[in-house]
């Protein structure tokens, strides 16, 4: 992507092209904002500029061999550097192997790029071990941190990268968003105050505790059918705590609902709770379109409630009721 086709962070695309324009790129960047709003789009976006073949005013043209190959994805000189698929860290080793190919003379392109990402998930001994390539990057490399807590971050680090804010994104940002990757615009406006200024939030959640709330607050909302009130009641129970965690809950839920009413609306695409396809799309065929809508004002109104001063149990008791009323069959 061209840095020129970045949605909401016009401040710091202008500030990146205006110093690739004059020449005056800093060996180290770090982008800090909230997960979802683009920081690594844009990280990529730069490296685009960087490597382009043709650039024009400080952005890449978009269709020489190095654009297309880091469109398609794989670029021999672009390097990422993120926890390895079981581990929560960044660990030393992955950092001293990057060192390596960095020392390599580029392929293609006239330097490397790496993106380190959570940077905050480097170890002490990762980032130590970082610093004397942060300051100078062997053969002019240029070194993208990506974070979303920079004070979790060695102060050392810190300051040897150029800093830049990305803030999160608008609801007409997102709603723009969601609405290039297909989705109805009117669906994309009402669903775009959900996402909470970041496009992948729901996508950022990770691990397994969450998975498995995710999936038995599903079960929950497929068992809840209004005659059944002793179940329902026992659920809300179990699943409701005091008022944030009952908050944090109805986040989740809000992303199980979003769902159901992609499916039921648009189709598949733009799910974000992936495991569960076939159980989401087994209870949005429960729903009409116009009911699964109620269901996520519902969602959302009782949301707001438990924020405010209504007791949480009490309201996941009223929601969980009012849910299986609105299902049609
Ligand atoms: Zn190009």
């Amino acid at each position: 992507m061209k840095l020129a086709a970045i949605l909401g962070q016009e401040r710091v695309v202008d500030a990146l092209r205006r110093s690739i324009a004059a020449n005056r790129v800093a060996h180290a960047y770090l982008f800090e904002g909230p997960n979802g709003c683009g920081r690594r789009t844009t990280a990529l976006a730069l490296v685009q500029a960087l490597f382009c073949g043709a650039p024009v005013a400080g952005d890449a043209c978009g269709t020489c061999p190095s654009c297309r190959k880091l469109a398609a994805g794989h670029h021999p000189d672009l390097h990422l550097l993120e926890p390895l698929p079981d581990k929560r860290d960044i660990a030393i080793e992955q950092v001293r192997e990057l060192q390596q190919v960095l020392s390599l003379r580029p392929y293609e392109a006239s330097r490397k790029a790496c993106l380190i990402y959570p940077a905050e998930r480097m170890t002490v001994g990762a980032a130590n071990s970082l610093l004397k390539t942060l300051e100078e990057p062997p053969g002019h490399a240029v070194i993208i941190l990506l974070a979303a807590q920079t004070d979790l971050l060695l102060p050392t680090v810190r300051s040897r990268c150029q800093h830049l804010r990305f803030s999160p994104l608008d609801d007409r940002t997102v709603a723009a968003l969601l609405e290039a990757q297909g989705m109805d615009r009117e669906l994309a406006a009402k669903l775009a105050p959900l996402a909470q200024g970041s496009l992948e939030r729901a996508r950022d959640i990770d691990g397994e505790e969450d998975a498995r709330r995710r999936s038995a607050l599903l079960a929950t909302l497929r068992a809840a059918t209004p005659g059944r009130i002793a179940t329902i009641f026992d659920a809300s129970e179990e699943l409701s705590g005091n008022r944030e965690e009952t908050t944090t809950l109805f986040d989740l839920l809000l992303s199980l609902i979003r769902d159901l009413l992609l499916l039921r609306t648009s189709g598949a695409n733009g799910v974000v709770n992936h495991p569960l396809l076939e159980q989401l799309t087994a209870e949005a065929a429960r729903f009409t379109p116009a009911s699964m809508m109620e269901t996520l004002e519902l969602a959302l109104e009782t949301r707001r409630a438990v924020q405010g001063n209504v007791n949480p149990k009490l309201a996941l008791d009223r929601f969980l009721l009012r849910y299986g009323s609105l299902r049609t069959n």
